[in-house]
């Protein structure tokens, strides 16, 4: 059913656009100068517009299962996270970007499904690929979970291995040779946010180390 969507279209049209008309025709003629970059999982409980109350023209968002950034890698590919990125980084000249991971991430828990059988078994060939391009896509954060120990999984070992994945993300922007010019000019800065969903808190990255911190708000 699509008609939901129509009609908060027509709420979006009389409510938000007729009143503020000026505002879009000033979006349209100036273009887009957002100074935030936001990369988010595709999960539908996690839209940055929402969660952070910006409104169009504030925030530049990609998003993608389990919110991962792959490695600087120039080449054939069809490479739309780090188009994104580079078209945030090298026109759009954001100051800041945000990967937002979350609590309960799908992709994260498959990934970790995918490792915890292959160790169980002992043996690469029977690894658990059920999708062709999903298992490909969040082996970008197979690095991060190797460090979990998933001998005594828990709770707090899904969260770390989603922040663990937000941390490899980071590391992986900084591949990307015009990210990492900009953060030595100290023009960019890059976040890992981590959102807790069950209690609507932020967990900020702390610079330099693995774990994260709740930001008081
Ligand atoms: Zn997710």
């Amino acid at each position: 059913m699509v008609k939901p969507l129509l009609d908060g279209f027509k709420i979006f049209r009389k409510d938000f656009f007729a009143k503020d008309k000026d505002f879009f025709n000033r979006l349209i003629k100036r273009g887009q100068k957002p100074k935030i970059m936001v990369i988010s999982c595709s999960d539908s409980r996690v839209d940055p517009a929402i969660l952070f109350g910006t409104r169009p023209g504030e925030l530049f968002v990609v998003r993608n299962v389990a919110n991962l950034v792959p490695p600087y890698a120039p080449d054939d590919g069809y490479h739309g996270v780090s188009a994104a990125i580079e078209f945030a980084v090298r026109d759009l000249l954001v100051d800041h970007i945000i990967v937002l991971g979350h609590a309960y991430c799908g992709g994260i828990c498959a990934l970790c499904d995918d490792y915890k059988l292959e160790i169980t078994q002992n043996n690469k060939s029977d690894k658990n690929v059920t999708r062709e391009f999903i298992n490909s896509w969040i082996n970008i954060s197979r690095p991060a979970i190797m460090k979990v120990d998933f001998s005594n999984w828990s709770e707090l070992s899904r969260s770390q291995a989603e922040q663990l994945s937000i941390v490899n993300s980071l590391t992986n922007l900084m591949t990307f040779p015009w990210v990492l010019e900009a953060m030595n000019k100290k023009k960019l800065l890059i976040h890992g946010w981590w959102f807790d969903m069950e209690n609507a808190e932020l967990w900020s990255n702390d610079k330099g180390k693995e774990s994260f911190s709740k930001l008081m708000l």
